[in-house]
């Protein structure tokens, strides 16, 4: 699906940082940096960066009707 707007753990809207943090990590970045330039400082905001996959393209292909 799509990233989650706000943190599920402290609630920080985390949304805004995703298009730049994939962008960096399909140019094969480093993870860390890409997560410390997001602003993400707690380990609850970057599991959600970290374990997220966009999969809305995927899923949408097999809708009812
Ligand atoms: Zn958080």
């Amino acid at each position: 699906m799509i990233i989650p707007i706000r943190c599920f753990a402290c609630g920080k809207p985390i949304a805004q940082e995703w298009p730049a943090f994939k962008e960096a990590m399909k140019k094969g970045g480093d993870l860390k940096k890409a997560l410390d330039k997001a602003g993400l400082k707690r380990q609850c905001c970057r599991a959600v960066f970290m374990g997220h996959i966009d999969a809305i393209d995927v899923i949408s292909k097999y809708k009812r009707g």
